[in-house]
């Protein structure tokens, strides 16, 4: 028994890592209740084995190394959870038992990850991610460009200090897009929303952290002097201190209620923006809480309930493979039509060959499909009762199914690759929609439709064959005439003054998605540069690893592509970022190191205000170093020998302030940000449409206002 109990151990640690650090789960959440539900009722079974550190007695853990370790001044605990309303009825008996008659909050069940925010002052103090409990990573620079949370608070009775809890998500809406910019730039998908947001919220730069859309909301308040005793009234106050709180909560006063809201809200989850993985259901009055306590792990106040995935059963009637723009092959079931949350599912990913082989899904076979946190319907497993007797494993494709090309697996890659890359005709065409794309050469009139029929009539057979057409040869397209030629034209010749990092983006390395374009624009400063440099040189660029360097060096040493950017440099687009001149002289003669994370700007757009201004960025810290521009995390060394050699510490905000010709902004001595220096949520995310100083609340308040009535749950 003890070994069976040592590998449920293992086996639900090695799951803990993979969801909470990698957010790449290997098995589904029932799949790992029910495992982790087993390892319960062992160890109950058996005392004898009892260990503190088992994951039963412990909070899965999201600490890494990258960001500062902050201990939680109440622990943040996770939740028992039930899949049976039996269940939710056995926990108000154990809680009416325990403390008498209880009033009951009822709360949607947030598909995100854990977040804690600390406001003093009625300003942003620091966000912690919930970490293993005790401890949390302080990502307070990320939080901050989420445009729903708070800066600074509306009104006068908050709390002086207090801690507010809540569940960092990303809309669905976010979440797509987010995966067809990965999917065009061939990097591996998110899994599914939630993944995603724990991603985000853990990248060293916040400026992506910005451009992904995030939102928060915040469901529980901790801290000594709250303005009422229960939970229900002071989460309904921190609404009016400009809190994003779900609208769809409910006070529950008997079992019948809380099955009530159970099942209203188990139909609303198919019409929201965002996941919910359930409903949590939790007593309202502090000192019931005090008096029920907490395990090690979870509050015994509380429970949450979760919503089974929806599946349903239908047959596998044959695999398509799709081939992307990267060349990377996608399996597709073909299903026997059937209707599953509110939508007829025909069509299911099957991921690569592994998931298959996973599987041992076969043609004719029932299938189990399921749309759970993913978007994008996936088969979960076969029912093998059903199986034909003459069935048999799928063979996965060895040939390109568009140009015939002998397929390829990269090491470390579950995906097959064709890597006919210059001669298949979808990722020809693939290239040039990415090429033509708004983000990238922002080429009007030309759309997926005519960049196939111009390939097809053999008009276009890469991007730099956009440059040679003739308005003569789109007009006698169909559905094309002189007109929509004219403007097509007229846009080509526009896009030969888009900046030259949007056109390394569109050229569509592989691996080079937008962020990572900027910054080698930013860092090279040209084509030539970018060529001939080595793969230690590309590393030095901010966010660039060893794969991407790869990728950059192998797409310059293939011939097909170097004559194609030689044709586009012919034909005039931009292979050089735009020279700049001095802004202002404020930094002549100063030698500045940066060094860590920064909130509004990325350490290559940092360097080149340095330059803007007149200074020079040293990679050392030395006797010669003017200043040392210092951000989160930085390097313990660096700063010793900053402070050894007398070197100033300046912050963002200070160096901002120097730049536009201040002495002083207002930073105080500690680098953090001063009273006159709230961060502009505008200024980080581009934000058009919101004041300056608590727009994130006008934002929010004008989100739920809007909110259909019916789309309520109560
Ligand atoms: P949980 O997600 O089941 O519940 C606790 C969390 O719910 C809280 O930490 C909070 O972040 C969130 N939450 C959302 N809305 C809330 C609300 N209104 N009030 C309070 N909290 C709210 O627990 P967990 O500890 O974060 O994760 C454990 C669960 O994660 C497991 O039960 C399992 O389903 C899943 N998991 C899956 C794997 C896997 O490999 N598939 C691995 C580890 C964990």
């Amino acid at each position: 028994m003890r070994r069976k109990i040592e590998e449920l151990r293992a086996k639900l640690n090695q799951y803990n890592y993979q969801y909470y650090v990698l957010n790449d789960p290997s098995v589904s959440d029932f799949e790992y209740d029910m495992l982790m539900r087993e390892l319960q009722e062992l160890e109950k079974e058996h005392p004898e084995f009892a260990d503190p550190n088992s994951p039963t007695n412990r909070v899965g853990s999201d600490l890494t190394t990258e960001f500062e370790n902050v201990a939680h001044r109440y622990p943040m605990l996770s939740l028992a959870n039930t899949y049976s309303l039996e269940e939710v009825k056995d926990f108000c008996e154990r809680v009416e038992k325990e403390v008498g008659p209880a009033e009951y909050v009822c709360e949607l069940k947030f598909d995100g990850t854990a977040i804690s925010l600390t406001y003093e002052h009625g300003r942003l103090l620091r966000a912690v991610t919930r970490g293993d409990g005790v401890t949390g990573d302080d990502v307070t620079a990320n939080v901050r460009t989420i445009r729903s949370v708070p800066l600074v608070l509306r009104g006068d009775d908050y709390p002086d200090f207090f801690e507010i809890r809540g569940e960092i998500f990303m809309p669905h809406a976010s979440f797509e897009r987010l995966n067809a910019e990965r999917e065009s730039n061939g990097e591996q998908l998110f899994a599914n929303p939630r993944n995603a947001a724990a991603g985000t919220l853990k990248l060293q730069n916040s400026r992506v952290v910005a451009e992904r859309g995030l939102d928060c909301f915040l469901y529980f308040l901790v801290g000594e002097n709250l303005p009422f005793d229960n939970h229900w009234d002071n989460v309904n106050k921190a609404r009016e201190w400009g809190f994003k709180i779900s609208d769809h909560m409910r006070l529950c006063r008997n079992i019948e209620d809380i099955n009530d809201y159970i099942s209203r809200a188990d139909v609303l989850r198919h019409s929201l923006p965002y996941d919910t993985d359930g409903a949590v259901i939790k007593v309202n009055e502090y000192i019931l809480q005090r008096q029920l306590g907490t395990t090690a792990k979870s509050p015994r106040w509380a429970v949450a309930y979760k919503f089974k995935a929806e599946q349903a059963l239908t047959e596998l009637l044959s695999v398509d493979y799709q081939v992307g723009r990267t060349g990377a092959i996608t399996p597709v079931a073909n299903l026997d039509p059937v209707q599953l949350a509110g939508t007829t599912v025909k069509r299911a990913s099957l991921h690569n060959s592994e998931q298959i082989a996973l599987l041992d899904v076969r043609i004719g076979d029932m299938v189990y499909v399921e749309k759970g946190g993913e978007i994008i319907p996936k088969i979960t497993g076969v029912e093998l009762s059903k199986r034909r007797p003459d069935s048999r494993p799928i063979a996965f494709i060895d040939r390109c199914p568009e140009c015939g090309t002998p397929l390829v697996k990269y090491e470390g890659e579950a995906r097959h690759y064709c890597p006919n890359q210059n001669h298949c005709p979808p990722q020809i065409v693939g290239r040039i929609v990415h090429f033509i794309s708004r983000r990238a050469m922002d080429i009007d009139g030309l759309g997926e439709e005519t960049v196939v029929l111009l390939y097809n009539e053999g008009l276009v057979k890469d991007v730099a064959d956009l440059y040679d057409l003739r308005a003569a040869d789109i007009a006698v397209l169909p559905r094309l005439g002189d007109k929509s030629a004219e403007n097509i034209m007229n846009s080509i010749e526009r896009s030969k003054q888009v900046p030259f990092h949007r056109v390394l983006y569109g050229i569509g390395i592989r691996f080079v998605g937008e962020t990572t374009a900027k910054n080698l624009a930013a860092h090279f400063g040209n084509i030539d540069a970018l060529m001939s440099a080595t793969r230690e040189e590309l590393e030095q660029t901010e966010e660039i690893g060893g794969k991407i360097a790869d990728s950059i060096i192998s797409y310059f040493a293939n011939d097909d592509n170097m004559h194609i950017v030689n044709r586009l440099r012919e034909a005039g687009l931009q292979f050089e970022e735009a020279e700049t001149q001095l802004e202002s002289e404020s930094l002549a003669g100063k030698n500045i190191v940066i060094s860590g994370t920064f909130v509004r700007h990325s350490r290559d757009e940092l360097k080149k205000l340095i330059e803007l201004h007149g200074g020079k960025n040293l990679a050392a810290v030395s006797g010669n170093v003017d200043y040392l521009l210092a951000g989160d995390n930085m390097g313990p060394a660096k700063l010793k020998k900053a402070e050894k050699l007398g070197v100033e510490i300046i912050s963002e905000s200070q160096f901002e302030a120097m730049i536009a010709g201040k002495e002083d902004g207002g930073a105080k001595t500690d680098g953090s940000l001063g009273e006159g220096l709230q961060i502009m949520h505008d200024d980080i995310a581009g934000a058009d449409n919101i004041p300056t100083n608590n727009g994130v609340i006008e934002k929010n308040l004008t989100a739920t206002e809007n909110m259909p009535v019916q789309g309520r749950l109560f």
